[in-house]
């Protein structure tokens, strides 16, 4: 794991997020000439040893330029348009600027369905590992032409952070058209410092990032930060440098103090319990009293019977259900009985479910290795040796 800048110099895998603003403009469309040069130093990168997959934004962007859609907004079904014209070109660039090298390059579009599926995520692992024994470069970008809000990333940030997932990555890096994290903004403040080090992300932190980003990708420093936040809690070290900036990425990956970097914290989760926060689509919500929301928070215990006060939705064993406490909801988990086996236990012990339901697997609702509580960002408190 990455404790330290120098740790960057052994890692072995590598996301690499591109964004929108550096790979399209109105003006130019695709900016073959920006590829080329982030080529030449990912070829470095792999040349050393580690293995390298893109996420790649820009389809809708160059999909637009192309079609002349600028100056308003699409639709959605436009923008699955402009996506679909776009992809095709954003990859004839990718590959023009990997030949250079004698390098392939393999397209992967991935909805966020996929990643639920347990299968599909397996497949996608392996077929990531199978392209990086052949030495080609995975370019994964959103199947956008088919996904709708319920089943998309939302945003090409948080596919990085997922993907460095699917494929054990050591480290997300996410290019952008600025030099990292600020304190303030560095367009209207000329004296702004770079945030060097984070080692907890804090609410300060989200204040810095506010919700300023390019006109033309989706993402913006808030959405960064909330990858950060994914990838750092399931021990994937992250990085938000310039894609501008000649050299960043290989100046990082030395050590040397390149963009913001962002360490995993103490409370990370495992891939299990990564996979229920991040993934699973809710089936339905159980509300509880204040003493569960104590237990459950506080001292980590599984969810029981007793303490439930209502039931939402209909849904089945093994589902996942968010759990909403007395002042709102305190995380999720996979559920151990039905919905309405739930609404006949709820409020009684456990020693009387086997009475009420004729049977009885589990005393608890929610075990605790199936429960993960919501992210509650830290109050603001410096940290010894970083922000
Ligand atoms: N998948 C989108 C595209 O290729 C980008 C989404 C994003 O920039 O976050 O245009």
């Amino acid at each position: 794991m990455i404790h330290s800048r120098i740790d960057l110099t052994s890692v072995r895998r590598v996301v690499i997020k591109i964004g929108s603003s550096l790979l399209a403009d109105p003006e130019h469309g695709i900016r073959q000439d920006v590829i080329d040069r982030l080529v030449d130093e990912l070829q470095t990168v792999m040349q050393d040893g580690k293995d390298i997959v893109i996420v790649t934004s820009g389809s809708v962007a160059i999909g637009r330029v192309r079609l002349d859609w600028l100056d308003r907004e699409l639709s959605v079904h436009e923008k699955q348009a402009a996506a679909a014209i776009g992809q095709p070109q954003l990859m004839q660039a990718y590959a023009k600027a990997f030949a250079r090298h004698g390098r392939v390059v393999a397209q992967m579009l991935l909805t966020k369905d996929d990643l639920r599926n347990r299968r599909r995520y397996l497949n996608a692992s392996n077929t990531s590992e199978t392209l990086f024994s052949v030495g080609v470069v995975p370019v994964v970008n959103e199947n956008d032409t088919v996904v709708v809000s319920e089943i998309k990333f939302g945003d090409n940030d948080n596919l990085g952070a997922l993907v460095s997932l699917v494929i054990d990555a050591d480290l997300l890096v996410m290019l952008t058209d600025v030099e990292g994290l600020y304190d303030r903004n560095p367009d209207k403040h000329p004296d702004a410092n770079r945030i060097s080090e984070i080692y907890q992300l804090e609410e300060k932190h989200e204040t810095m990032a506010g919700d300023a980003g390019s006109s033309f990708g989706t993402g913006g420093m808030a959405s960064k930060l909330s990858a950060a936040r994914v990838a750092t809690r399931a021990g994937v070290a992250a990085a938000i440098i310039s894609g501008k900036k000649e050299g960043a990425l290989t100046r990082l990956l030395t050590g040397e103090d390149e963009g913001t970097l962002f360490f995993c914290g103490i409370d990370l989760q495992t891939r299990r319990k990564h996979w229920i926060s991040e993934l699973l689509k809710s089936a339905g919500e159980i509300h509880i009293d204040l003493g569960a929301s104590t237990a459950v928070q506080e001292h980590g215990c599984s969810l029981l019977p007793v303490g439930v006060v209502a039931v939402d939705g209909v849904f089945d064993k093994g589902d996942c259900v968010e759990i909403i406490g007395p002042d709102g909801k305190i995380g999720r988990g996979l559920c151990n009985y039905t919905a309405e086996e739930i609404r006949k236990i709820m409020g009684k012990s456990s020693s009387e479910i086997e009475t009420i339901l004729g049977y009885r697997d589990f005393t608890s609702l929610i075990h605790r290795d199936n429960l993960v509580l919501s992210d509650i960002l830290k109050p603001s408190e410096d940290h010894p040796g970083g922000q």
